[in-house]
């Protein structure tokens, strides 16, 4: 068995096929999209089976990759800091349950599989580890560094998170140290809760926000230089914003945020403002926090340079357990009448969401998870009534849904999520089950973003070019820069506009598996698993 935290192992994975091909510099593979389109007309449910044939071409050198985060001194940030330096040195401290090694379980790609066939003869099925599907960063390798509001030197910053033993935090606090204290950054107080000002001690002087992009742009351009990195991922692990408005003029369209900056508008979040810097740097953007960081200005803008974003908010425990739990439930035929979400939490996270603007984000963020299973399903919920021009009314019947937060200082990193599913079975019964979850937030978000960071890092190495007849550009392109395949680490993914979100956890990561796949030309190996159901 391979272990997660295995010495890195050269990528050996090689496909034998003519749909693959592979030089010194790419991977290239031939792939056939199929689908199929459907005509619903009177009584009869028309399908036609649909193939389009594309092709994936995958830079083979992983880059040397710099991690930026906004935050860096929070919980998160200093608890991925640690971690990886844990890794990097192989430290092993002491617990009270014995000797306790690093490693990155709760990484989908360092500490999860893909069945990727079988053995001939025997037909055992064969697993692969996720990042040996195709070659990706190490998380040890990756530069860090990062901006916070908070000047505290990085080895502090992690015992003030009072996440990690002490054991490790001691021996790690010599490597910390190095990492120095973060980049000054942008506090716009109207953002965040009132109750984080106590931080704010390590700031860009000033309030022209024209001119605090310029800064963030320097210090993203001077960390690739003194690092010698070939891409930077930049990442929002900072506090959860308030939503800014969507104002007609300041920040609908790219050139309107631009100008908005320019005249230090109000309506600029810090998060938007880093966006856009990373943006125009032509590094990836990646939002782990629930606020509309990405309002249209910064999509168009994304689109414009061909710039990489993904969001929104860290998909961790209650809302991943929620999208398994709904799915399960609706796709068992059984009708969710109402779920209930109650947290408290003790960390910085807590007292910040404690406030009632930034606690709308995280509600918005949470309450969104079952929507596609409920659209999905429309013999237990009734569809939205169809107004007069044939356009849907409502979103037609849902299960209730409430979520509710609060801040209980003495559970510190320890969050409890209660949730209680209460259902409609068969005849008029009812079901109701009960989760109480308790977790260590920190320790469960910090794989999430190595995950983000690391799969974001090869999509900006994939094209694609389309090879079907009617195609009218056949040179290869990047992906849309909406990277809605890092949805299953996001609790509110960002897709491109005009398409459905998919919330099904087990749809997210069979897109992810299928896609990297893909890549690398196999298609097709479903869980039909046709030889052992026939004769
Ligand atoms: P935290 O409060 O410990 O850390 C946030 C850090 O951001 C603080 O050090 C703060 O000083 C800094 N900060 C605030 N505004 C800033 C700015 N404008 N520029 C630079 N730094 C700034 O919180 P955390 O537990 O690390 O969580 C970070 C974010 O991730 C939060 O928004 C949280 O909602 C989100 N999140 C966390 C989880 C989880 O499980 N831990 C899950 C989903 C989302």
């Amino acid at each position: 068995p391979i272990h997660p935290t295995a010495a890195r192992r050269p990528n050996t994975l090689v496909v034998q096929s003519e749909n693959t091909q592979y030089s010194d510099e790419y991977i290239t593979s031939h792939f056939n999209n199929r689908g199929a389109t459907v005509n619903l007309s009177e009584g009869q449910i028309l399908v036609t089976p649909t193939v389009q044939p594309y092709e994936f071409q995958t830079k083979r050198a992983v880059s040397k990759t710099g991690l930026m985060m906004i935050g860096m001194g929070g919980n998160n940030g200093s608890t991925l800091c640690s971690t990886i330096l844990a890794n990097r040195h192989n430290i092993v401290w002491r617990t009270k349950e014995g000797v306790q090694q690093p490693n990155y379980i709760g990484s989908l790609l360092r500490a999860s599989t893909v069945r990727i066939g079988s053995e001939p003869g025997t037909g055992k099925e064969v697993h692969v580890p996720i990042c040996d599907v195709l070659p990706m960063v190490h998380p040890n390798d990756l530069v860090l560094g990062g901006w916070d509001i908070s000047g505290v030197p990085m080895d502090k910053a992690m015992a003030r998170a009072r996440v990690l033993d002490y054991d490790l935090q001691r021996q790690v606090a010599p490597y910390m140290a190095l990492l120095g204290k973060p980049l000054p950054s942008i506090y716009y107080p109207d953002f965040i809760a009132a109750n984080q000002e106590a931080r704010a001690d390590n700031l860009i002087p000033g309030d022209d926000k024209q001119a605090h992009l310029e800064h963030i742009r320097a210090d993203i351009r001077k960390f690739k230089q003194d690092n010698e990195l070939d891409r930077i991922v930049v990442f929002w692990t900072a506090n959860t914003e308030r939503y800014s408005d969507i104002i007609p003029g300041v920040n609908d369209t790219a050139d309107n945020l631009l100008a908005s900056i320019k005249s230090s508008h109000a309506e600029v979040s810090p998060s938007t403002l880093f966006a856009v810097a990373a943006i125009l740097e032509g590094e990836p953007f990646i939002n782990g926090a629930p606020q509309n960081t990405f309002v249209p200005g910064v999509i168009e803008l994304a689109e414009r340079k061909q710039s990489f974003i993904g969001g929104d908010d860290l998909k961790s425990g209650q809302t991943k357990l929620k999208s398994v739990l709904a799915e399960f439930l609706v796709n068992a035929g059984i009708k969710p009448l109402s779920i209930a979400s109650y947290n408290h939490l003790g960390n910085n996270d807590g007292h910040n969401l404690s406030a009632e603007r930034q606690f709308k984000s995280k509600e918005i963020s949470k309450s969104s998870v079952v929507d596609d299973m409920v659209d999905a399903n429309r013999l237990l919920f009734k569809a939205p009534e169809v107004g007069p021009k044939g356009v849907p009314v409502g979103k037609g019947e849902h299960p209730d849904h409430i979520v509710v937060i609060k801040y209980v200082p003495a559970v510190g990193d320890s969050k409890r999520a209660i949730d209680e599913y209460y259902s409609e079975i068969f005849c008029g019964g009812r079901s109701t089950i009960n989760i109480f979850n308790e977790c260590e937030d920190s320790l469960l978000a910090t794989p999430l973003i190595l995950d983000l960071t690391i799969l974001t890092e090869l999509l900006t190495r994939v094209k694609y070019r389309d090879l079907s007849a009617e195609s009218k550009n056949k040179e290869f392109a990047p992906l849309y820069p909406v990277l809605s395949l890092l949805s299953y680490m996001l609790k509110a993914p960002l897709v491109k506009p005009g398409t459905e979100v998919i919330n099904s956890l087990n749809r997210q990561r069979n897109a992810l598996e299928s896609f990297l796949k893909a890549c690398v030309g196999l298609e097709g190996s479903s869980d039909l698993l046709l030889d052992t159901r026939i004769w």
